[in-house]
């Protein structure tokens, strides 16, 4: 006898909604909370999931079963490779522990849907209870809508219901307390479930032994980790945010992406942390820069919002139906161009090299790239966005297709279409003194000055080895204009 937890994204003791309700569960029937993670080989192949994203993912599973340890719960891993034998392989492992009830915390892409629905069907033919709880946002979606009922298309009136109904209901921001320990049987009844290794990466996502050491010294997986960064941003940084926030050389920003991604840390600790050293002890007002970055969070949770109210967005189809019949390029060379931070157009390339080599990229630089790619190069904004799932260590669909779609002005609440910018001019004003490119760019490292934003045109010397832009970026403007008024039909 006994009741599961099944983590997902939700990779975290502190603050875990579906992981508490299991553990009262298991306690009002007192009997043991067993938790368990399922590796998908097929799921990550799916998902586009980058192998340096697995690899955090391995790593934060590894803590995560040493501090469930602690509360004397084991944490049972294993690989399921076919993605959708994951629902009946969860069955099995919780009939073979004789679980009479399963929690877990929704995710809310059509995909994971639907793999919950089926769970949620198979499990009642087995008297198996399952309780799938909404945990990812701070807000649920659904709460919130308009005047007329509708779901918000536009971010700034959504967040301003966003943040009335947290002012209306500030028990969402409760952080939620960790799951009790075990009784003592469980050690006796599961035993062979404490020592459980952590499932190696599918071949096709692993990294190199020298990619592993890298990574890990650059990313220390796990919450603790997570909450560490968050306390060193809301204590050192965030004041500043405002300011400095656009300026990918300042490490202003918090860099905590990869751990709401994977789940080591959730919205509504971040947000909680900064209210909490907002001077107004409010969500608004007070300092600007906190203010600015819960805003920032509400991000996070509008795209996901998106999704579930217009669940089309997770099928490759522009938010924007009328965006559908844009002409892309799908030229092969200048996408390699872009990925490898080839383009010519120096902050393009520090941006893409900073990913190749971090798994993580600025916001603004990933607004520049983005651009770049679907305006400048004109190439199909989706093969942009699942690059960036292919690498990204904090790839999140809904983020990712959101950050798309606003570049591409396809999707929702979005850059408009004419806005497109001049790669050189992002350069000067958000990289002025050529820091982020210098760090990015060995070719250029030596370039001094101004020379750095356009170094072929700028008379910079010892440049030979860094390529010609691959575009003309006013030429390219006036095609991008074109191709767009044309798909939507405007002369
Ligand atoms: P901070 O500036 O410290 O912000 C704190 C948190 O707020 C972030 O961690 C993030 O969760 C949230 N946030 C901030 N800006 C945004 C935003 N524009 N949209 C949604 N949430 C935001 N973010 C991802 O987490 N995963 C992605 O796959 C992803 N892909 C993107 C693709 C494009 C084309 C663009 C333009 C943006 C994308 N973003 C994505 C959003 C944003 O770039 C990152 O969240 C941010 O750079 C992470 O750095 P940080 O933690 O230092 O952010």
């Amino acid at each position: 006898n006994a009741v599961v937890h099944w983590f997902k994204r939700d990779l975290r003791i502190a603050d875990n909604k579906a992981l508490r309700l299991a553990s009262e569960k298991a306690k009002s029937k007192n009997v043991p909370l067993i938790c368990l993670y399922i590796v998908s080989p097929g799921d990550f192949k799916a998902h586009m999931t980058s192998p340096v994203r697995v690899d955090f993912i391995l790593r934060t599973l590894e803590i995560l079963r040493e501090d469930l340890a602690e509360f004397d719960i084991p944490l049972y891993m294993e690989t399921v490779d076919k993605r959708r034998a994951i629902p009946e392989r969860i069955l099995e492992l919780c009939g073979s522990w004789g679980a009479s009830h399963l929690f877990a915390n929704v995710e809310y892409e059509v995909d994971e849907l639907r793999r919950e629905a089926r769970l949620t069907r198979l499990a009642a033919g087995r008297g198996i209870a399952v309780e799938v709880v909404a945990d990812t946002c701070v807000v649920a979606p659904g709460e919130l809508s308009t005047g007329a009922g509708k779901q918000y298309a536009v971010y700034s009136p959504w967040f301003r219901a966003w943040l009335a109904y947290l002012k209306a209901h500030p028990h969402h921001l409760n952080l939620i307390e960790p799951p009790m320990s075990n009784p003592e049987s469980a050690r006796n009844n599961f035993n062979n479930l404490f020592d459980v290794p952590v499932p190696e990466a599918p071949k096709n996502k692993s990294l190199t032994e020298e990619e592993k050491k890298r990574f890990s010294s650059m990313w220390p997986a796990g919450e603790h980790e997570a909450r560490a960064r968050l306390h060193k941003f809301v204590t050192e940084r965030i004041k500043k945010y405002k300011e400095t926030r656009n300026f990918p050389a300042a490490n202003s920003t918090a860099v905590i992406s990869p751990h709401l991604a994977s789940g080591t840390l959730s919205t509504r600790t971040a947000v909680a942390a900064a209210q909490d050293a907002n001077s107004t002890k409010k969500l608004d007002g007070g300092n600007e820069g906190t203010a600015g970055w819960i805003s920032e969070l509400g991000w996070r949770d509008f795209y996901k919002h998106v999704l579930v109210h217009w669940p089309y967005v997770c099928m490759n189809k522009p938010f924007k139906p009328e965006y559908t019949d844009i002409e892309w390029e799908y030229d092969q060379d200048l996408f390699d161009k872009w990925c490898n931070g080839m383009t010519g157009y120096p902050f393009i390339d520090a941006a893409m090299r900073q990913l190749r080599q971090m798994g993580y990229m600025h916001n603004r630089a990933r607004m520049g790239v983005a651009s770049f790619l679907a305006k400048d190069l004109m190439i199909d904004w989706r093969m942009g966005e699942r690059y960036f799932m292919e690498n990204l260590i904090d790839g999140d669909f809904a983020s990712n297709n959101g950050g798309w779609g606003f570049s591409a002005s396809t999707g929702v609440d979005p850059q408009p279409y004419f806005r497109i910018f001049n790669p050189i001019l992002q350069s000067e004003k958000f990289d002025p003194d050529g820091d982020y490119i210098r760090r990015w760019v060995p070719e250029l490292a030596g370039v001094k000055g101004k020379a750095i934003h356009d170094p072929h045109h700028r008379g910079a010397t010892g440049v030979k080895a860094y390529p010609q832009m691959c575009v003309d970026h006013k030429e390219s403007r006036n095609r991008a204009l074109a191709r767009y008024k044309n798909g939507l039909g405007r002369d």
